[in-house]
C-alpha cells in the first residue's frame, strides 16, 4: 500500500532561491493551465490534455514572457499540469453532475503568499546518501526523523507559509496485520466531538486546545489585517499567523493519528459516512476547517486499516442517518440539531442522536459488505481518500 512520509528539509540559501524559482514556475504553469482550459471551455472548444501541456509548457518556453520556465526541472511543470487537470476535472464533473456529492467550485488560482509546492517523479529527484537530490536545485539536507520503508516513487517539496520546508515522499509499505478481532464499529464525525462510535464508548473529543488556539489565531489574524501592505510589520504578523496555523495543524494531525490507530486497533472493521455525501446534509455546519480535519482522519483510518489488515469502508449512499431508528428501522422524520435525544415512536427506544447515527452507519456498512458488490465499499483506501486541502493526493 502507498503512504506518505514527511520530513523537514533544510535547503541552503542558494537552494532556497532555486526552489523559489521552481515553485513560481509550477504555480504559473498551474494557473496557465486553468486559464487555457477556461478559454477553451468558454469558446466551446474541446482541448486535449497533451495540447494544454504543449501550450503552457513547450510553446510558452519559446516566448520571451515565459522563457524562464526553461530554468527549472520540466518534471515539476508536467506534474503541475496534471494537478491542474485533476482539479479541473473535479470541478467539471461536479458541474455536469457526473461527480456525486457536494458541489466542487472552480479550482482556485495558486497564489504567491500561500503554501508552495512542487511534485516530482523519479526522474526529478534521487536520494544521495543522507541528502535529497532535487533536479536543478541540488542535494538538500534532510532531517530523517524515521526511516523510509522503501524507495519512494515520488516526492512533493513544500514550503509552508511560515517559511519551513518539507519533503513528502510517497512510499510503498508492507502490511503488518494484527491478530483478528470480532468488533466492528460505525463512526459518526461531528463538531463538538470528533468521533461518536456505535459501540457506546465515550465520544472522542476534539482537542480543546484546538479551540483555544483558534481564538489566538483569530486575534493574530486581526492584527495582521491592521498592518500596512508591504510593510515589514505585516511580514512579521504573517509569519506569526503561519506559525499558529502550523501548531494547530500539527496538533490536529497528531490527534487524528492517535484516534485512527485506536479505532483500527480495537475493531476488525470501521465504517464511516462518505464525506462527499454527508456534506450535503451538513452544508451549513461544515466549515472547511472541520472538513479538512474529517477527511484527514478518514484518510489515516484507511491507511492504518490497510497497514494492520483491517477493513475500512465508506458508506456511500445518502441516508438520513440521524432520522432512522437504528433499532427498528422506522424513519422518524427530520430533527433540529438541538434535539440530542429522542424516543422512537414505533418501538419506544430512546436514542442519543449521534450514537444512533453511528449505529445506522455500521448497519449500512455491514449491508454493503454482505452485498459485496464493491460499488460503495472500498476497503483500505490509502491515498485515494481526499487528503488535506492543498496537497496532492495520489502518486500517479
Ligand atoms: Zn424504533
Amino acid at each position: 500500500m502507498q503512504v506518505r512520509y514527511r520530513y523537514r528539509i533544510y535547503p541552503m540559501p542558494g537552494q532556497q532561491q532555486a526552489l523559489a524559482r521552481a515553485f513560481g514556475c509550477a504555480r504559473v504553469v498551474y494557473n496557465d493551465c486553468l486559464r487555457v482550459r477556461d478559454e477553451a471551455h468558454a469558446a466551446g472548444e474541446k482541448i486535449s490534455d497533451t495540447e494544454v501541456q504543449r501550450r503552457v509548457v513547450t510553446v510558452a518556453k519559446q516566448t520571451p514572457e515565459r522563457a524562464w520556465l526553461g530554468e527549472v526541472a520540466s518534471v515539476a511543470l508536467v506534474q503541475a499540469c496534471q494537478d491542474a487537470r485533476r482539479a479541473y476535472r473535479n470541478w467539471f464533473g461536479s458541474l455536469s453532475g457526473q461527480r456525486k456529492g457536494r458541489k466542487v467550485r472552480h479550482p482556485a488560482f495558486r497564489r504567491k503568499h500561500r503554501r508552495q509546492s512542487i511534485r516530482l517523479t523519479r526522474n526529478g529527484f534521487a536520494l544521495h546518501g543522507e541528502r535529497l537530490y532535487v533536479a536543478k536545485v541540488g542535494d538538500i539536507k534532510v532531517k530523517w526523523s524515521r526511516d523510509l520503508p522503501s524507495v519512494p516513487s515520488s516526492v512533493t517539496v513544500i514550503m509552508e507559509t511560515d517559511g519551513r520546508y518539507y519533503a513528502s515522499f510517497v512510499v510503498e509499505r508492507k502490511a503488518t496485520p494484527l491478530p483478528g478481532c470480532d468488533a466492528e464499529v460505525g463512526i459518526d464525525l461531528g463538531l463538538a466531538s470528533l468521533v461518536i462510535t456505535s459501540d457506546g464508548e465515550p465520544p472522542i473529543p476534539n482537542p480543546r486546545f484546538l479551540r483555544a488556539r483558534g481564538r489566538k489565531l483569530a486575534r493574530a489574524q486581526q492584527a495582521l489585517s491592521r498592518k500596512q501592505k508591504g510593510s515589514s510589520n505585516r511580514a512579521k504578523a504573517r509569519k506569526r499567523v503561519a506559525a499558529l496555523h502550523r501548531k494547530v495543524r500539527e496538533t490536529r494531525l497528531d490527534h487524528a493519528h492517535k484516534t485512527a490507530l485506536k479505532l483500527v486497533r480495537d475493531n476488525q472493521a470501521v465504517y464511516a459516512e462518505d464525506l462527499c455525501v454527508s456534506g450535503l446534509a451538513r452544508t451549513r455546519l461544515a466549515k472547511s476547517v472541520h472538513d479538512a480535519g474529517w477527511s484527514q482522519l478518514l484518510r489515516l483510518v484507511g491507511e492504518k486499516a490497510g497497514q494492520y489488515g483491517r477493513t475500512f469502508a465508506k458508506v456511500g449512499r445518502f441516508e438520513p442517518t440521524s432520522q432512522v431508528c437504528s433499532a427498528c428501522g422506522v424513519k422518524d422524520g427530520p430533527k433540529p440539531l438541538s434535539v440530542r435525544q429522542w424516543t422512537c415512536a414505533a418501538c419506544g427506544t430512546i436514542h442519543d442522536r449521534d450514537v444512533n447515527a453511528a449505529k445506522n452507519i455500521l448497519a449500512a456498512g455491514r449491508a454493503d459488505k454482505s452485498n459485496a458488490c464493491g460499488g460503495s465499499v472500498r476497503p483500505g483506501l490509502g491515498l485515494a481518500v481526499p487528503g488535506e486541502a492543498g496537497t496532492h493526493r495520489s502518486a500517479a
